[in-house]
């Protein structure tokens, strides 16, 4: 059975060494000193270890039940999320005036990570019911707030999204679910969507589904679907729960992985719904609220990484197979462990640099994200929007291909049950499927996100990397460890953009051609970036006596990721400049 330890050590450091968040100007900021953070990072690891932990292989095992049209979830789902509730975990980032506790994001994304890992499949119930907190807050009116907040926030009921159809995943403007105005002001919503997570379960007293669907006589396409909120259970004037609402879950989705996680067929039959913003404008409300769901999916994936190395590491101080080649490590023992094989340590130094990197990457993601909401800054908000597709493609891929190098580690027991390793490799395989695959977040970043506002948020972002650079030099070492390799990779993404920005215009297969690899690309810069800032504030803290094995460790690991993963820039370069050709060749009947 895997166990799971919070890494509270190496998020203080991400907080308080790397952005120094005390001092980074940010509202609500100034109060995360180093005791509030530790106290309730330490206290969510306790949660998460102790209760969510134990209850993953479980949720495995047992997956969920569809019995006559109620999901049971598995065995100690049900006191867990009470727990959950309880300790104010689900309110920690939502708004004071509705039961929230105010914090900043990036504290939400710190115990996001956390739980997540513990367990994937149960923290998507109270993620998603996030999502319908953030929607509803973003465009519903007073009265639906008022109304919907309180309890979405403490998680008394849950939140879905409902976009997919039978028919269409990445083409909403497929959408074929209808909404009738009725006199009273509600709407008949009639459709059938399919792979809605938690659309029911038996954690909450009511399920409130936000459904994509079509007012009809509205404009085809995308540019035709509103939003609406669609409770399961109707809801009185003073949040009393009134008659059941004609929707329910039809079916249950056997799947590869999350099976702790109830993936719904719903069935709406004219269900009383109401619209949120305004009539036709549904896309929009669901743009203003992908920076964060894709962030937290980002986190998902390499949260999967992070406990599957940590089990991973276990495994391989204990297991004694053949001897070191440069002398015995333990003469008392039949054989020394594994972790003295280099090839074991490659493995266990890739998964160690890309989760470290990836969790610095999205703590600052998630900062970025404060700056825009707190400070109102709108070019926080454009570089968050850039590197939002990148922290969910990229870290997602990575984080899968964390948790295979972790299962890998111990051979023949990760790929059997009873180490765990195989479930978080079969978990974490959906972060790069759903909230768009992860081909469509690279469309976004080449498509979108890389030309708008004329190119401003790149361009910020290269000067970003140029100020680090330019901020940095003089330590001769951490130049030609770190600055030098920073900088070249930094050249090639600078070079694919050139490519796209040019090809593009003229040739639309060239640029998409390139997407994947150019979504990898910028990941790489943006871990390199991130391994420098680490490594430079791991130098800063060693000279005023902080903890010394940590901070080289630190160091070292960033050593790891700029001379073994970096250079990954080469081949993706490489692979865009060759441009559609090589990729087009060949007609489809010819595969
Ligand atoms: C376990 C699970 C949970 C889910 N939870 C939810 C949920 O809570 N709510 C919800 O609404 N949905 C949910 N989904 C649906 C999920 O978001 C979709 O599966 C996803 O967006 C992709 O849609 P699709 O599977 O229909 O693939 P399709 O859209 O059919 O795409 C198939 C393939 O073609 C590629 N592709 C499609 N169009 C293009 C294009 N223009 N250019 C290049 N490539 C393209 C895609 O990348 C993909 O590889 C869930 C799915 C699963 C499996």
């Amino acid at each position: 059975m895997p166990s799971y330890t919070a890494p509270v050590r190496d998020m203080q450091f991400v907080l308080h060494e790397m952005l120094e968040v005390s001092q980074a100007g940010i509202p609500g900021y100034e109060d995360l000193d180093r005791d509030t953070t530790q106290a309730i990072l330490d206290e969510a690891g306790k949660l998460a270890s102790g209760v969510l932990a134990p209850l993953n292989a479980v949720g495995d095992a047992q997956g969920c039940r569809l019995e006559n049209g109620v999901v049971c979830t598995p065995d100690g789902f049900r006191a867990a999320f009470d727990q959950l509730r309880r300790g104010g975990w689900t309110a920690l980032d939502c708004d004071p005036e509705y039961g929230g506790q105010g914090l900043p994001y990036l504290m939400s994304t710190a115990v996001g990570e956390i739980l997540s890992a513990a367990n994937m499949a149960f923290n998507m119930y109270a993620g998603l019911t996030h999502g319908a907190y953030n929607a509803i807050h973003a465009h519903g009116s007073p009265e639906q707030k008022a109304m919907y907040l309180p309890k979405l926030v403490s998680c008394d009921w849950g939140g879905t999204m409902n976009l997919t159809e039978p028919h269409c995943g990445t083409d909403l403007g497929l959408i074929r679910t209808k909404a009738e105005p009725q006199d009273d002001g509600s709407y008949a919503i009639t459709g059938t969507k399919i792979w809605i997570s938690a659309g029911e379960h038996d954690l909450c007293d009511n399920i409130i589904h936000l459904v994509l669907a079509r007012i009809p006589g509205g404009p085809e396409g995308i540019k035709g679907l509103s939003l609406f909120i669609v409770p399961k259970f109707l809801v009185n004037e003073d949040s009393s729960l009134g008659a059941r609402n004609t929707l329910e879950c039809v079916g249950l989705e056997h799947k590869m992985g999350i099976h702790g996680n109830a993936t719904c067929v719903m069935s709406y039959e004219g269900a009383e719904g109401w619209l949120i913003g305004e009539p036709h404008k549904g896309m929009r409300a669901m743009f203003t609220m992908m920076n964060e769901a894709r962030l937290g999916v980002g986190l998902q994936g390499y949260a999967q990484g992070a406990v599957a190395y940590q089990n991973a590491l276990a495994f391989a101080k204990e297991r004694q197979q053949g001897r070191a080649v440069t002398g015995i490590a333990a003469p008392d023992a039949p054989a020394d462990p594994i972790i003295v094989h280099p090839d074991v340590r490659r493995g266990l130094m890739d998964q160690k640099a890309i989760t470290e990197g990836a969790r610095a990457f999205v703590f600052w993601g998630a900062s970025l994200i404060d700056r825009a909401q707190r400070c109102n800054d709108p070019d926080a908000e454009g570089l968050i929007s850039l590197l939002t597709p990148v922290i969910k493609g990229f870290l997602t891929d990575k984080g899968f291909e964390t948790c295979v190098l972790a299962q890998q580690t111990p051979g023949g027991a990760g790929f059997t049950r009873d180490l765990g390793l195989e479930q978080f490799v079969r978990d974490a395989r959906i972060t790069m499927i759903y909230e768009g695959t992860n081909g469509i977040q690279s469309l976004d970043l080449v498509g979108r996100k890389l030309a708008a506002d004329g190119g401003k948020h790149v361009m910020a972002f290269f000067d970003l990397v140029k100020t680090f650079i330019a901020e940095n030099k003089g330590d001769e070492a951490f130049e030609a460890q770190f600055l030098t390799p920073l900088k070249s990779a930094s050249k090639d993404l600078q070079a694919a953009a050139m490519f796209f920005m040019q090809k593009g215009m003229t040739s639309p297969d060239e640029a998409l051609a390139g997407s994947y690899d150019f979504m990898h690309l910028f990941g790489h810069v943006c871990l390199g970036l991130m391994w420098a800032r680490m490594a430079r504030a791991a130098g800063k803290a060693m000279g005023s006596g902080g903890d010394t094995a940590f901070l080289q460790a630190k160091i070292a690991t960033g050593r790891y990721y700029m001379a073994r993963q970096l250079p990954a820039t080469k081949l993706h370069l490489a692979r865009i400049e060759s441009g559609a050709a090589p990729v087009m060749a060949l007609d489809p009947a010819a595969f």
